[in-house]
C-alpha cells in the first residue's frame, strides 16, 4: 500500500516545480515521517536534496539561494533607504582621508557636496541628495576644467539631477575660474 502510494506521488512529483527547485528523481534516503527525499535541481544550477513533505508544503523552495538573495536584497534596499551616507561611512574605515571614497565629494548630514582644486583654489559645485549626482557634477568639473567645457556643458544639460540640473553650478565653476584667471 505504501509502495503503491509513494509511486504514484512520485509521478506527480518529477512534473512540478516547486519555488526554484524541480525534483530531478528520489533518492533512497527518506525522513523520519517516511516522506521520499528528492534530488531537486535548483534555478541558480545547485542540485540539493530535499523531502518531499518540504517541497509540497513550500518549506523549502530552493537550495538556500533564495533566502541568500532575499537578505541581499534586503541590504541593498536598507542601504538606499536609510540613506545616503551608510556607504560614505563603509568607506570611512577603508580610507579615512577620504569620506566618500571619491575626491571632491564629502558628505555630511546625508547630502553630498561637491567641490573642485583648480590652480590651488576650492571651488563649489552644489550639495546633492545622492552619491551618484554628486560625482558626476565633479566628474564633469574635472572634464570641464581640462578645456572640454562644451562637451561637459551640453552632456550636464541632458541630464537631470536629484538637486535640479548641474548646468548653474559648471556656469559658475566657468565664471569664477574666469574671473581669477583674468
Ligand atoms: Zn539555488
Amino acid at each position: 500500500m505504501v509502495k503503491i502510494l509513494n509511486n504514484h506521488n512520485r509521478k506527480n512529483m518529477t512534473g512540478q516545480t516547486f519555488g526554484r527547485l524541480t525534483p530531478i528523481g528520489p533518492t533512497e534516503k527518506r525522513e523520519k515521517n517516511g516522506s521520499i527525499i528528492w534530488r531537486c535541481q535548483c534555478l541558480c544550477g545547485n542540485v540539493t536534496e530535499v523531502s518531499q513533505s518540504d517541497l509540497v508544503s513550500g518549506n523549502n523552495v530552493s537550495c538556500g539561494c533564495w533566502k541568500r538573495d532575499l537578505g541581499k536584497n534586503l541590504y541593498l534596499k536598507r542601504r538606499n533607504v536609510d540613506g545616503t551616507c551608510i556607504e560614505a561611512l563603509e568607506r570611512r574605515a577603508l580610507r579615512s582621508d577620504n569620506k566618500t571614497g571619491h575626491t571632491g565629494v564629502s558628505c555630511s548630514d546625508g547630502k553630498y557636496r561637491a567641490s573642485i582644486t583648480f590652480k590651488g583654489q576650492r571651488y563649489g559645485l552644489g550639495t546633492f541628495a545622492n552619491l551618484k549626482d554628486a560625482v558626476s557634477v565633479r566628474e564633469w568639473a574635472k572634464e570641464m576644467l581640462h578645456g572640454r567645457f562644451l562637451e561637459e556643458y551640453y552632456r550636464a544639460q541632458a541630464v537631470s539631477l536629484s538637486g535640479g540640473t548641474i548646468v548653474p553650478a559648471l556656469e559658475q565653476l566657468l565664471k569664477s575660474v574666469t574671473a581669477q584667471q583674468g
